[in-house]
């Protein structure tokens, strides 16, 4: 890992930009062949998505298009209520169409449950769940993943899209930061 200014906060690399690039073409050209003759509009969740869909979208070899929300959850701090609040909404039209909705992680499920529910209301032709990370351990409620990268145990990951209070989205790799980071964090 060349980006030395974040490395010092670094713990552990949990999954090395090789193995999630590896990952993510391999789920790429099983997209690719899921939906054969099909249009696909790939649905990103802001902020945390935009790194592994621009990845994923470039191993799948069908029409597809991109767009984006921004959800924040209801709820206290780490915890999530399950309750979503759209802050920014698709600008295409979803009915009748081929939907992939792209997400970084899933920790208790409660996010994209809630986001399926409103997104399926909308009349989709399909809409399945990519997903780069899950911690099947957090999980509190049943949520079909069709396409995952790979399971996490129960810890706070940053990189490859993931943030810590704004930063470390650009770190190549899924890691777990240092102890000492958490409440030293400057956001800037
Ligand atoms: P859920 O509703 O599944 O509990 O919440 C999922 C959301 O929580 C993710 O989209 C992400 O924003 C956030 N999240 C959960 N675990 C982590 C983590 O380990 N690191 C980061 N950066 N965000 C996380």
């Amino acid at each position: 890992m060349k980006m030395n200014s974040m490395i010092a906060d670094v713990k552990e690399v949990l999954i090395p930009s090789e193995e999630i690039q590896s990952k993510v073409r391999e789920i790429g050209e099983r997209i690719t062949e899921d939906y054969e003759g099909e249009k696909l509009l790939l649905v990103g969740i802001l902020r945390g998505a935009v790194v592994v869909l621009g990845d994923l979208m470039r191993h799948i070899d069908l029409p597809c298009e991109i767009d984006f929300m921004d959800i924040s959850s209801y709820g206290t701090g780490a915890s999530s209520s399950g309750v979503v609040r759209i802050l920014k909404d698709l600008e295409e039209d979803i009915t009748n169409r081929h939907v992939l909705v792209v997400e970084d992680i899933i920790d208790t499920g409660l996010t994209l449950s809630y986001l399926r529910r409103s997104l399926l209301a909308r009349n989709p032709a399909s809409l399945e769940i990519f997903a780069l990370l899950s911690k099947p351990s957090r999980r509190r409620v049943d949520l079909e993943v069709k396409y995952l990268g790979f399971e996490v145990p129960d810890e706070f990951v940053v990189g490859y899209g993931l943030d810590y209070a704004g930063s470390y989205r650009n770190l190549p790799d899924v890691c777990v930061l240092k102890p000492e980071v958490f409440g030293n964090t400057e956001t800037s």
